[in-house]
């Protein structure tokens, strides 16, 4: 039965970003009066699937019970958001219910659109084909790496925009220095097909990068697109400028072309590429000012990540509320986007930078340098950020994240 119910403040999406923009503004303003659109029971920690696809994390420690992150305080409205009418402060979900607002806050994620690829989604955790790129098949990444002692892997990276640009390499190099300990990435030929021009879109990572593709004895395609896969005969097919190419594997290491939400797309708020239309650096809507966007739906030119989500919310917190008071925004957000590079067990390239690939480095270099594998990192990756994530930015504390100054453009 389609009901209507009003807030102060409606967030879309409670995932890393939309629970960290409720918990900071909740900080800020305690008496505000928030609701949460989000269908999940789970809360997922999703920089977490890499180490359970390299057999460092167990599943289980990725994910919460979403009822256990949502601050308290919030009206969880357990619903999908099905449409917005941002003339009339007014989102539609999915059974027809409205929610009128204030300000609307846009954070439903960027969809993974696995049907994208032939074949794909009938032969995933099987044959195998496996991702990192979903709970349920992260340890069968695990697995499939244990099992091989020859043959052909391939790990795959479809066109940008994606979700933690590092995450197809990272599977690769935890796997291959699984095979180097175990004695046996001499029988394997590791191939990674990457549909872009270059390893790392960022150069200054690039070498300390090319020293493993090279201790690996990976092959490196560059311009290659995984475009079909038949599973059951264990061939992919990949779109390269000098036609089609098709490659037997053993193992098929997959990471789906991702798109805006088809709702967010198909909606007022939406840019061309189909993401919310904001300021990059206010994160304020470009044509509706009591609306903010952030995390991977938003339009902004960054490296789609937790991390940025981490930097992004207390940004929209502060311009929100001043929004609410019929100010202008004050912070600004600089771009930043961080992908720990997984180059062995123990070791990270920590990549960290802000739009136009500034290098933006959260330690001195003295400390951690980011441009070389250091155990350092490591340990941040393995042990303090998921730490961080969960007590930090889920929860408005603001470590590593306040919010920035307005910046001019
Ligand atoms: P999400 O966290 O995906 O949350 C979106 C939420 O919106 C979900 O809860 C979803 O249920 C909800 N939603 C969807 N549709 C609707 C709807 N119609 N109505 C209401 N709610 C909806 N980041 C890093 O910083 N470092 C890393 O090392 C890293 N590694 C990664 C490795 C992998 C394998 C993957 C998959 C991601 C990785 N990331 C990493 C990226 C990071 O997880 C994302 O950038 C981050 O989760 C983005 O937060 P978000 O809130 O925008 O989206």
């Amino acid at each position: 039965m389609p009901t209507s119910q009003s807030h102060e403040v409606v967030i879309v999406g409670g995932g890393a970003a939309g629970i960290a923009t409720a918990a900071s503004m909740l900080k800020r303003r305690p008496s505000l009066d928030i609701a949460i659109i989000e269908p999940s029971e789970v809360h997922a920690y999703q920089p977490g699937w890499t180490m359970v696809g390299g057999g460092v994390f167990e599943p289980e420690v990725t994910v919460r019970p979403m009822s256990r992150v949502m601050p308290k305080g919030v009206d969880w409205i357990k619903a999908a958001a099905a449409s917005f009418q941002p003339e009339n402060n007014q989102v539609t979900l999915q059974d027809g219910s409205t929610i009128r607002y204030e300000l609307l806050i846009v954070a439903p994620g960027i969809r993974l659109a696995w049907e994208k690829i032939a074949g794909l989604e009938e032969t995933l955790g099987k044959n195998g084909v496996t991702s990192n790129y979903r709970y349920d098949l992260a340890p069968y990444t695990w697995q499939l790496v244990q099992q091989l002692r020859k043959g052909r892997a391939i790990f795959t990276q479809p066109p940008m925009p994606i979700k933690c640009a590092g995450a197809p390499q990272k599977a690769m190099y935890l796997s291959c220095d699984h095979w180097l300990q175990r004695g046996v990435l001499g029988d394997i030929e590791v191939e990674f097909r990457n549909a872009g021009g270059v390893l790392f879109g960022v150069a200054d990572y690039v070498p300390a990068l090319m020293e493993y593709v090279e201790k690996y004895h990976i092959g490196l395609k560059l311009g290659s697109n995984l475009v079909a896969v038949d599973g059951p005969a264990q061939k992919a097919t990949f779109k390269t400028e000098a036609g089609e190419v098709m490659c037997d594997f053993d193992m098929l290491h997959v990471v789906p072309p991702q798109v805006a939400p088809q709702f967010l797309a198909d909606s007022p708020l939406a840019a061309e590429s189909g993401f919310v239309d904001v300021d990059q650096h206010t994160l304020q809507h470009v044509r509706y000012p009591n609306v903010f966007g952030l995390g991977d739906a938003g339009s902004m030119p960054n490296a789609k990540t937790a991390a940025a989500a981490r930097k992004q919310a207390p940004v929209v917190a502060v311009n929100a509320l001043r929004q609410l008071d019929c100010k202008g925004p004050t912070a600004g957000y600089d771009g930043y986007g961080s992908c720990p590079l997984t180059v062995e067990r123990g070791k990270i390239v920590l990549a960290e930078f802000g739009y136009g690939g500034k290098l933006m480095p959260s330690f001195p270099t003295w400390l951690i340098d980011g441009t070389k594998a250091q155990r350092l990192s490591w340990m941040l990756k393995a042990d303090a950020l998921p730490w961080i994530y969960w007590n930090g930015m889920l929860k408005g504390r603001e470590w590593l994240a306040g919010p920035g100054n307005m910046i001019a453009h």
